[in-house]
């Protein structure tokens, strides 16, 4: 397996993380998630567009010009024995000696790796469950920040109830899910939590607002409460891994008949053309 260190691709064994790395000591980075198909990288300008943003609001600078970046990551997944998978990026703020402020001077780290993620058919075919957990994150979860402990607590608390994903609400309101937008269909409109400062605007979100505006679906960003998202006609979960995904129950409660609806299943298709289209180019 090989790794991106900032502008070198080197063997797995040969890169190593100092022990004051800031996003060792204390989540001081952000990171990507982003999908290959056939060996092309998947709406990797939006990707690298919320990246930058990710950086630039937390006043790390991006440690290689972006067009070098681009052509390493291609040169990364070509490295790859597969051609379905994913990138994991993240740039932290460096090494230094432990202070909380942030240090001068000092290189921040880029680190990317492939590994193979097939599309999951399995969930995409059958759906998911979710559990509801509070929201506990912090107000500015619109970052992709590495601090994800509330995340990982909430997918254990799913895990653990036999549930793939968790929905976070806050106020009374679903904002997400722990590593997922939600949105709901009702009388044929889907419903989703606006992008601001308490969700992560998924790029999957975004492409699935461009689906639903290409197939005439009313697309209403709203605050719902988590009783309102169990009353809906059908409930779906997107990210780049499991795509768009139908959730059959809500904390416990099933949705409608407990089976994938129309809206979620005609989006789902128009992303599978999509996939299929890009394949093509
Ligand atoms: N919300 C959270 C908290 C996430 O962690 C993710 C991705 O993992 C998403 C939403 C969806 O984002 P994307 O569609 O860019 O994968």
């Amino acid at each position: 397996q090989y790794v991106l260190r900032n502008d070198e691709i080197l063997p797995r064994d040969l890169v190593h993380i100092d022990i004051e790395d800031r996003g060792y000591q204390f989540g001081d980075g952000v990171y990507e998630v982003i999908r290959f198909y056939d060996g092309k990288l998947f709406h990797i300008e939006e990707h690298l567009n919320r990246l930058l943003g990710s950086l630039s609001s937390i006043e790390i600078a991006l440690p290689l010009p972006v067009d070098v970046m681009l052509s390493k990551l291609q040169e990364l997944v070509e490295t790859a024995d597969y051609k379905e998978g994913k990138i994991y990026l993240q740039v932290t703020r460096g090494v230094h000696p432990r202070i909380h402020s942030f240090p001068e001077g000092v290189p921040p780290l880029l680190i990317a790796y492939c590994s193979e993620a097939k599309r999951n058919f399995e969930q995409l075919d059958n759906g998911i469950h979710a559990i509801a957990v509070p929201d506990d994150r912090w107000l500015r979860v619109n970052i992709k920040s590495l601090n994800l402990l509330p995340n990982t607590i909430a997918k254990q608390k799913a895990a653990e109830r036999g549930a793939v994903e968790a929905i976070f609400v806050r106020n009374g309101i679903v904002t997400e899910c722990s590593a997922s937008n939600i949105y709901g269909v009702k009388d044929g409109s889907i419903y989703t939590h606006p992008s601001n400062h308490l969700i992560l605007n998924g790029i999957t979100r975004q492409v699935t607002k461009k689906l639903a505006k290409q197939a005439n679906i009313p697309w209403i960003e709203a605050e719902f409460t988590l009783e309102d998202l169990q009353a809906m006609d059908e409930v779906f979960a997107s990210n780049t891994i499991i795509e768009i995904c139908p959730v059959l129950s809500v904390a416990n409660v099933p949705i409608k008949d407990g089976k994938p609806g129309t809206v979620t299943r005609e989006l789902q298709k128009l992303f599978s053309d999509k996939i299929a289209r890009f394949r093509e180019q």
